[in-house]
């Protein structure tokens, strides 16, 4: 189904997001050939010394961020997803969305910036606004950006070692990506094989300065034994990913609560 309010917000940009062969692509739309280029994509540029050169034309814009965004391998059940179609009148969702835009705000490319993993319950939109900070670092940042499904993840390169005994280059494509987006973060068996992955995945981001982003259905920190909070047998993401990969995570990210009621049960209950 395709969402209405982000259908014409896409459509004034020059480009829609559908879901296509498994992933959320985007087409740039038929338009008028640009009167700048002439439909060419290319302008001539006059420097300051009055030299002229070749250079893109400003509508070539979209075209760019189309190809950033598919590259971004979001899955198609994503497509709608874009902060301004995140259900924030539900009851309790909107300081999630807030914290979403807040951190879109201080979002500098040319700085360092502090990742953001977005924590709660399932079912409460932490993967549509991941996918929505997405959507905005790609068609308003330019930024090259990485989804990736923990699980999934772990999965696919699990079956790259069986058959070639090693997926180096998957790791180092990942390390690459300036933005890496990851769903789910300690969803998986936690085999030592599997901690190891995460492990390589988040020092190289690490040493390589860039932005990890992501969601959880873990609560960060380990559960107390002592005091009113305490929830004896919650496993936490510290327990899930290992005291050394949490210890970095933590130094890179910050950890933003998402709250509200279950958007599917909401979803299942009789009006
Ligand atoms: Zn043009």
């Amino acid at each position: 189904m395709v969402d209405r309010a982000s259908y014409l917000e896409d459509w004034r940009h020059g480009y829609e997001v559908v879901a296509d062969s498994g992933i959320a692509r985007a087409i740039v739309r038929d338009r008028e050939p640009c009167a700048r280029c002439a439909g060419t994509g290319r302008v001539e540029v006059t420097g300051a010394d009055g030299s002229i050169r070749i250079g893109r034309c400003r509508c070539q814009k979209v075209v760019v961020a189309c190809a950033l965004w598919n590259a971004a391998e979001v899955p198609a059940r994503h497509a709608h997803c874009t902060l301004d179609t995140f259900k924030s009148e539900l009851p309790g969702a909107s300081p999630g969305l807030t914290l979403a835009r807040h951190w879109l705000k201080a979002y500098d490319p040319k700085k360092e910036t502090r990742g953001l993993v977005l924590e709660g319950e399932p079912g409460r939109g932490k993967t549509h606004l991941l996918c929505g900070i997405l959507r905005e670092l790609v068609f308003r940042h330019h930024v090259e950006v990485r989804f990736v499904e923990f699980s999934h993840l772990l999965s696919t390169m699990k079956e790259s070692f069986d058959k070639r005994g090693g997926d180096p280059v998957r790791l180092t494509l990942l390390a690459r990506v300036p933005i890496l987006a990851i769903d789910e973060l300690g969803k998986g068996r936690k085999t030592d094989w599997e901690l190891q992955i995460i492990d390589e995945i988040v020092s190289r981001s690490y040493n390589q300065r860039n932005v990890l982003l992501g969601t959880t259905n873990f609560p960060p920190a380990p559960s107390k034994p002592t005091g009113t909070l305490a929830q004896p047998g919650v496993e936490s993401l510290e327990d899930r990913l290992g005291e050394r990969v949490f210890s970095r995570l933590r130094e890179m990210v910050t950890f933003a609560p998402v709250k509200g009621e279950d958007f599917r049960a909401v979803r299942r209950a009789p009006r």
